[in-house]
């Protein structure tokens, strides 16, 4: 906070192994007044130094951010494996080194990017003028991030806020404050970053969150959670009428066209649906496959979630680790319930895999049976849960992925790239694989349609949304 490591006012409080309930560590637990500083310090540091406008400054300074986490990628990789339980293999992609390299990108852009357009001459109502148009930084953001892919959400966050020229406040879920705290180490130890351009509250309490909302101080909240949570930030802030750019949860769809290869295409659905124990906001989540070979599809599928089944994180070869917390796996519990009360059969999984006595695990489970109106189907389970619908072909299969209440993700799979392209075209989400195509990178911009968000993050589109835009025009 301010360019300092400071404890946390309301003390301390602890970090724990997902898969091994272990208690790690602890971490500053700040208090409402602790927040309240963040929040002034990064205003200062907005209204009070030359951050917003030296460009060059800031570009360097992100380098410098990229490098210092880099230097510690050995120390992170451990500790995002403990804090999180996220897979080995994830962290050398989207868990730690991708959003890590990906600021190399946000500091080219603070080069590139065309901060300011000439409209040239023009005589408005017989005035002759001169226009332009500047783009400049909001201001202060308070960024609010959850705990499933903590480092890629964090940077994502800083790695655009920063290059616009913004300070930030950032606060991390309370599932892993570590991740985040080491952020903030990194740039006071590393970096030329100045005092109060980034402060790092870490908290037991999600109140500090609502405060960020609530500030009048706070020009901008950059929000990812879930929707529930989204709903409430974006009330909040209607209160000073400060932007806000939220994504949210989801319930994409996988859809299988009758002439995909439909072992291909089950295998890849099982393993992207169970990665990361299925905590991913864009996870496709419901897989629509042609009526006509859905007991061979739920074959294929089952057969593959079974043999990937839950592993160590540690392990080089473990795709799906444990779910965050208890309260996750409680969460998750309720929805294998209320499947087999809408009607719904396990094809496998269902439960807590055995001999895990310690850890809060679920097995990879397929749900057949359901309707994509059962609760199930319908709403973000955040677990490595997948449902299995039949469709009547291509105009049926956009219909039941259209029909949710989100529109984050999609994947489509067919033989005939250009049909499963077309379909990929008819999906109201924010991004879609066609064949497995990977969507992923800091130059592609990612959000949600309906209610999983508004805006996107990374890609130009992404820096844009921490830019506010100016039209000055000169008589001459
Ligand atoms: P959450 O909504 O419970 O919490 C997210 C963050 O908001 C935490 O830091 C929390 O402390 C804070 N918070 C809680 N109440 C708040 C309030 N009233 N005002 C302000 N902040 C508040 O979400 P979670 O359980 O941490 O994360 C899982 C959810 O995040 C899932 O729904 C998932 O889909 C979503 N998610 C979305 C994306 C995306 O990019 N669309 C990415 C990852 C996760």
């Amino acid at each position: 906070m301010d360019g300092r490591l400071v404890p946390g006012a309301g003390g301390a409080f602890e970090t724990i192994n997902p898969a091994t309930e272990e208690v790690l560590g602890t971490a500053a637990d700040a208090s409402a007044d602790d927040m309240d500083r963040a929040i002034a310090a990064a205003r200062r540091a907005f209204d009070e130094t030359g951050w917003a406008t030296d460009r060059a400054f800031r570009a360097r300074c992100l380098r410098q951010l990229r490098e210092g986490l880099r230097r510690r990628a050995d120390e992170l990789r451990e500790l995002t494996i403990q804090e999180v339980g996220a897979p080995r293999f994830l962290t050398f992609g989207a868990q730690l080194d991708a959003p890590v390299d990906d600021l190399a990108w946000f500091a080219d852009l603070v080069e590139d990017y065309a901060w300011e357009r000439d409209l040239g001459r023009a005589e408005p109502m017989g005035m002759p003028s001169h226009r332009r148009v500047v783009r400049e930084a909001v201001g202060v953001v308070g960024a609010i991030t959850p705990w499933n892919f903590p480092h890629q959400i964090n940077l994502a966050k800083l790695g655009p806020a920063l290059a616009a020229g913004n300070t930030v406040v950032l606060k991390p879920a309370p599932d892993t404050p570590w991740c985040a705290a080491v952020v903030g180490e990194v740039i006071a130890e590393e970096t030329d970053i100045p005092p109060g351009v980034v402060n790092v509250v870490t908290s037991s309490d999600h109140a500090l969150g609502a405060q960020l909302t609530r500030d009048p101080r706070v020009d901008l909240v950059s929000f990812t959670g879930s929707t529930a949570t989204g709903r409430n930030v974006m009330a909040s802030a209607a209160g000073t009428l400060k932007r806000v750019f939220l994504e949210l949860g989801g319930k994409s769809a996988f859809v299988v066209l009758d002439d995909a290869d439909l072992r291909a295409a089950c295998s890849y659905a099982a393993f992207a649906g169970i990665t990361h124990a299925g905590q991913g906001c864009a996870i496709t989540t419901r897989i629509l496959v042609p009526r006509e070979r859905h007991d061979e599809a739920v074959e294929i599928t089952a057969g593959a979630l079974a043999k990937l089944g839950a592993g160590d994180p540690q392990d080089d070869r473990t795709i799906c680790g444990p779910v965050i917390s208890a309260r996750q796996r409680e969460r998750i519990e309720v929805y294998l319930e209320l499947a087999v009360e809408d009607g719904g059969a396990f094809a496998c999984g269902g439960g807590r895999p055995e001999g895990r006595d310690r850890g809060f695990w679920i097995e990879p489970t397929l749900i057949t049976g359901l309707t994509n109106d059962s609760r199930a189907a319908r709403e973000e389970i955040f677990g490595p849960v997948l449902v299995i619908l039949p469709h009547d072909g291509d105009d049926d299969a956009v219909r039941i992925a259209n029909d949710s209440p989100y529109g984050l993700s999609g994947a489509v799979h067919g033989g005939d790239v250009e049909r499963a392209r077309g379909v990929a075209r008819r999906l109201r989400t924010g991004t879609v694989s066609v064949n497995g195509g990977v969507w992923y990178g800091a130059d592609v911009p990612f959000g949600g349609y309906k209610q999983s968000g508004i805006g996107r993050e990374m890609g130009v589109a992404g820096f844009e949304e921490y830019l506010e835009t100016k039209s000055i025009a000169e008589g001459v």
